[in-house]
């Protein structure tokens, strides 16, 4: 099976083993938007990496605009803070993005990020593959993939988050054509190492 390619972020949590809060069995990936810089190459990426590791944070995967892929390797399970309610349960993915606001207007904003989009739902099909999370969308509490949008409706302790509000449910964000693309994806048999 082909292994997806990806820039190892394994390093920020090697460096910071104290932001990783034991390991524990993923059913849900919960999507994100940064609200950072969005530079050119690898530089948006790795700027994020080292500001979550320096506050006590973590990221299992992210995607940016030019489509680069970042993972950190032999962390899949770990528990890291990303999402509060969630943190043990859930793989978090951060998208590399400025997004203007939460609302429909939005839309428009995703629309122009098509490698990202499709960066992320190769992501989820290498996820999927590996460690049998369903592609399908969760409310926030069931299995699958969800946004920290909805996590937020269900769970205090995330704040009020809006970040991937799906189009399907009032938002902006694309969910349901990223999981159906992963879904496609996915029958490659495209998996993580
Ligand atoms: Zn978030």
């Amino acid at each position: 099976m082909a292994a997806l390619k990806y820039y190892n972020a394994a390093s920020y949590y090697q460096s910071h083993p104290y932001v990783i809060h034991g390991r524990a069995k993923k059913d849900m990936v919960v999507l994100h938007e940064t609200v950072s810089g969005d530079l050119p190459g690898l530089s948006d990426i790795k700027a994020v990496e080292a500001y979550l590791v320096s506050i006590g944070y973590g990221i299992h995967g992210m995607t940016d605009l030019e489509g680069n892929i970042a993972w950190a390797r032999g962390y899949g399970n770990a528990v890291v803070w990303q999402c509060g309610g969630v943190n043990e349960r859930s793989i978090g993915i951060e998208q590399v993005a400025r997004t203007p606001k939460d609302s429909p207007a939005s839309i428009k904003y995703w629309n122009g990020r098509t490698k990202q989009l499709q960066a992320t739902s190769w992501l989820l099909a290498a996820i999927h593959n590996t460690w049998s999370i369903p592609l399908v969308y969760s409310n926030g509490d069931s299995p699958g993939i969800t946004s920290h949008w909805s996590v937020s409706q269900i769970y205090p302790a995330s704040m009020g988050h809006w970040d991937c509000h799906p189009v399907h449910l009032g938002g902006y964000y694309p969910a349901l054509s990223v999981i159906n693309r992963a879904k496609l994806y996915a029958k490659t048999g495209i998996t993580l190492t």
